[in-house]
């Protein structure tokens, strides 16, 4: 594709061997850690459930940065600059929604002049980890779903229906998303269902919530055709089809400003992403699930469900290497599996059979700053409770205070005889 950089191949093969470094690190007394100083690591950092502060790799640094990053990620710290994509792993997990890990979901901050926001998928939790990043709620309002199984969209009802609570205000929620191999299997047939299902929650924010944003505005296209589904503001999204469950399942190419940003969505691994790459690629996201027996033992799955939905569904350690191997991206990452020292070590251990490149294996709040100069990987560090930030508003709304239902006259406790306690 034109305009697009060719992959950097100045990287420096990491070292060591997929040990996981089970010293926790833990952030200074101020509550913030060094600038990042080494590009390289022998071992790799304990997953943040476990103390650890650093992302899950050996080499979070691809190229030569223009400017100092700090040691981990402070939302609300870090401008994002002109020119540079900043990928958030929203949910790093897969169906069984944790603490430690939301179901799957990415977030794209763009460096334009809107300062557009696009989410990939939004599965369980999701939310919460975007809650946590000092972003505007109304800003939060384009939604590409890689597929429609249910750890990749159930957040939608929350960005649907409760987020238009506490300021995203200005306009429906844009969904798009792939058809089916008949309608009710397509993004649309999902998306009206679900604002039909809302009818109980529309009905009853009408006053004090503008309509508009408690509706949904589907674009549904062609699951099988590699094409662009979107084009605005000097971002370009492309569509290809991938190989999961069923028909119907898409992955998605972002292009910015010369920098590209691929992510799999599930997948197993299939050549219309390999081809979707093409010129190059500063960061791949692609699915990655442990080998059958970890999986198994990690999440009580028998060996033989571990086994069918590694392989009808999903891709393997060695197989993301070898689509790595093929696309060779500057950073790679790998997502969707639960989160285990062991699981982590095993991955690893295959992956590192088949491929050598940089590999972060990304966990909630793994984040890559994208430039033309470097490509660096690192955990934020959050607050958990944080009030919303509601964000430039761009429509004007009065709210209304709706009537009451009649039968409330009678059912209400009178409050005005309530004598304080003395
Ligand atoms: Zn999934
Ligand atoms: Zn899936």
């Amino acid at each position: 594709m034109p305009g697009c950089p060719t992959p950097d191949k100045s990287w420096t093969a990491p070292v060591g061997d997929g040990a996981i470094d089970d010293r926790v690190e833990r952030t200074n007394g101020e509550g913030r850690e060094p600038a990042m100083t080494t590009t390289d690591r022998t071992s790799l950092p304990a997953p943040t459930y476990a103390g650890g502060t650093r992302a899950i790799t050996t080499t979070p640094v691809v190229g030569t940065p223009r400017r100092e990053y700090a040691e981990m990620f402070v939302p609300g710290e870090e401008e994002l600059e002109d020119g540079e994509l900043r990928v958030t792993v929203l949910g790093s997990g897969n169906p069984f929604v944790t603490r430690a890990q939301s179901s799957a979901s990415v977030l794209v901050e763009i460096g334009n002049a809107e300062r557009d926001l696009f989410v990939l998928d939004l599965g369980s939790g999701s939310l919460a980890n975007y809650a946590s990043l000092k972003l505007p709620v109304n800003k939060l309002d384009k939604v590409f779903l890689t597929h429609l199984h249910a750890d990749h969209t159930a957040d939608l009802i929350t960005l649907s229906g409760s987020y238009s609570k506490v300021g995203r205000a200005d306009r429906p929620v844009a969904v798009w998303g792939p058809s089916g191999t008949e309608p009710r299997l397509g993004t649309r047939h999902f998306v009206e269902s679900i604002q039909e299902a809302l009818a109980w929650d529309t009905e009853g924010s009408r006053g004090p919530i503008n309509p508009d944003s408690l509706e949904m505005a589907v674009t549904e296209f062609d699951f099988m055709q590699t094409q662009v589904v979107y084009e605005a503001n000097d971002v370009t999204v492309t569509s290809f089809p991938v190989i999961h469950a069923a028909s119907g399942a898409v992955g998605y190419r972002f292009d910015f400003a010369g920098l590209t940003f691929v992510h799999s969505g599930d997948t197993r691994a299939g050549w219309p992403l390999v081809h979707a790459c093409e010129g190059g690629v500063d960061l791949l996201i692609h699915e990655c699930f442990p080998p059958a027996a970890a999986l198994a033992a990690a999440t009580g799955l028998s060996i033989e469900r571990a086994t069918i939905a590694l392989n009808a569904a999903h891709t393997s350690p060695p197989a993301a290497g070898k689509v790595f191997g093929l696309v060779r991206p500057r950073m790679a990452g790998l997502i969707h599996t639960f989160l285990s020292p062991e699981t982590i070590q095993l991955i690893f251990a295959e992956l590192r059979a088949v491929y050598d490149g940089p590999v972060v294996q990304t966990q909630d709040l793994t984040v890559f700053n994208v430039t033309r100069e470097a490509v660096v990987a690192r955990q934020a560090q959050v607050i958990d409770q944080l009030p919303p930030i509601a964000g430039e508003q761009r429509v004007e709304y009065t709210p209304v205070q709706p009537p009451p239902p009649e039968w409330w006259a009678d059912a209400l406790l009178p409050l005005d005889d309530v004598q304080a306690i003395t």
